[in-house]
């Protein structure tokens, strides 16, 4: 097995971090209202408008999409940030063999091996 380079996982976990905080804030900057008021406001407005609106609303949806999937991603950052200094960093939580080190690099917050992780996909 081989060692892990914990410092240097630590520096971009901490750098992902700032990232998808960042993206965060933006998004609450960039949404304060809900969707639904949205779709209301442009209720109503001329059919030249249409499909201009339909774009805004799907963009509005990726967004928040986003908005989910950056606050899952922060969470499991903090959690691959305390495995770190746990000493359980890279290790499968389910059949406790160590992550290849490809996945740690493209995904340094993976919690399961590519096995179990596809295990665990298909149910
Ligand atoms: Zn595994």
């Amino acid at each position: 097995m081989s060692a892990i380079d914990t410092d240097r996982f630590r520096e971009r976990l901490l750098e992902e971090r700032k990232r998808v905080e960042a993206a965060i804030a933006f998004l609450h900057e960039e949404n304060p209202g809900s969707l639904e008021e949205q779709i209301e406001e442009t209720v109503g407005t001329s059919d030249n408008h249409l499909a201009d609106s339909a774009t805004v609303t799907l963009d509005r949806e990726i967004d928040y999409t986003l908005q989910e999937n950056s606050e899952q991603v922060l969470a499991e950052i903090d959690d691959a940030l305390q495995r770190l200094e746990e000493g359980t960093f890279g290790t499968c939580r389910t059949c406790g063999k160590p992550i290849a080190a490809e996945r740690l690099e493209a995904m340094p917050w993976a919690t399961q091996c590519i096995d179990c992780k596809r295990k665990e996909e298909r149910g």
